[in-house]
């Protein structure tokens, strides 16, 4: 068996082709493919507005900015999760705190988010940073009903889920990152995510305000020629800085594969999730412990992840069988930049625990179904 990894970009002909087309066109960076691949992806998440950037971190530093995130600000995020959910707070000089996981899922809890909140008086917290963990989508209406009566905003962290949603009560589906309970939702186009864009990164949002400070402080928090934001307006050359922004914008080279990459997002997810059936079938009523997902919901699989008892044993068995599996994640309370704010060993139990067990299998939409019955049975075979 050629090795397996647990994650993998899927680059085709039409793809190529679409990066050349730019760099034999005039426009390498901030031409018309940026827009191309902004309207497009706003399109298929089904949000208002769509802000290309260099990566999902720039992402969610440009949003935690846009939402007044400073040095006064507490929020609350998961602790499993890529340690950029949190740290985007400490960019604009705020304080994290997290909040345990739901064991079931997987996700924040937000029994123990409404505990953190009761503790305090009204007013202590400004914002949620929930994560559509490994595809699993957030019931975010419920969090935005939390966060109206907290008064906060809400950033949803939806790196693995484009294309996944739930379902409300009403039966109203909700897509990840479509801007109806969330003031803003980020993506990212690193290669293990649903959609390879080299490096690449998306905020979504159905609000015109939060739009217009992205696009500003995306590029160096400036108005060019054509806005009617213009303070002054000088000449054909003039613009103006208004605020402290960075260059965080995306490449027409890195645009143009994400909208040739988008064409087949849907196919990709109808993979992910039927790998992820094949493995549910595999895995029911052994050892292999998986995620219970709620009806109503259409999870997006960036991982599939099951949880065994010797984790590191199995981890360890599956390289030498040229199995690549992964870990997510390390919590980030006990990462040690973390621990150095005081978090630590104990404070979430759930999420420690989950931590011990868990490892994300092979989960591509290039898989093919003879690597997936090896990984299988070599599972199966390890913990029987
Ligand atoms: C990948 C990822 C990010 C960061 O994206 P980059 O494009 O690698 O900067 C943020 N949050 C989560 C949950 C991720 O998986």
């Amino acid at each position: 068996m050629n090795p397996i990894p647990y994650g993998t970009q899927h680059i085709t002909e039409e793809d190529v082709a679409a990066v050349v087309e730019v760099l034999q066109s005039k426009f390498l960076t901030q031409g018309p493919k940026v827009r191309e691949f902004e309207d497009k992806f706003a399109a298929y998440i089904g949000a208002k507005y769509a802000v290309a950037v260099t990566n999902g971190t720039a992402a969610l530093h440009l949003s935690a900015m846009a939402l007044g995130v400073s040095a006064d600000s507490k929020v609350i995020t998961t602790p499993i999760t890529f340690s950029a959910s949190a740290n985007c707070i400490r960019y604009c000089g705020g304080e994290v705190h997290f909040a345990d996981i739901d064991p079931e899922t997987g996700l924040l809890d937000i029994q123990k988010v409404k505990k953190l909140l009761e503790k305090h008086p009204k007013g202590t917290f400004s914002g949620i940073v929930p994560v559509d963990f490994g595809g699993y989508p957030v019931d975010l209406k419920a969090f935005r009903e939390l966060a109206d009566e907290y008064g906060l905003w809400i950033l949803e962290d939806a790196c693995h889920a484009p294309g996944g949603f739930f379902t409300d009560t009403t039966g109203q589906k909700h897509y990840c990152g479509d801007g109806s309970l969330a003031e803003l939702a980020i993506f990212s186009f690193h290669p293990v995510k649903h959609i390879a864009t080299g490096e690449g990164g998306m905020i979504t949002t159905n609000s015109e305000e939060l739009y217009k400070k992205l696009l500003k402080y995306r590029s160096h928090g400036m108005v060019y020629q054509g806005s009617p934001d213009l303070i002054e307006n000088h000449g054909g050359w003039y613009m103006e800085m208004q605020e402290l922004g960075y260059n965080y914008r995306i490449s027409d080279l890195n645009a143009a594969l994400g909208v040739s990459q988008l064409e087949r997002a849907a196919t990709g997810l109808n993979r992910r999730q039927a790998i992820a059936k094949r493995y549910d079938e595999a895995f029911h009523g052994t050892k292999v412990n998986t995620f219970h997902i709620k009806s109503g919901v259409s999870h997006a699989f960036h991982l599939y992840v099951i949880q065994v008892e010797k984790r590191k044993e199995l981890y360890d068995y599956l390289r030498t069988r040229n199995i690549f599996t992964q870990v997510h994640y390390i919590p980030v309370h006990l990462m040690p930049y973390y621990q150095n704010f005081g978090w630590k060993k104990g404070d979430f139990p759930h999420a420690e625990a989950y931590y011990n067990r868990c490892l994300s299998l092979p989960m591509f939409p290039t898989l093919t179904d003879s690597e997936q019955e090896y990984v299988i049975s070599e599972i199966l075979g390890f913990v029987s």
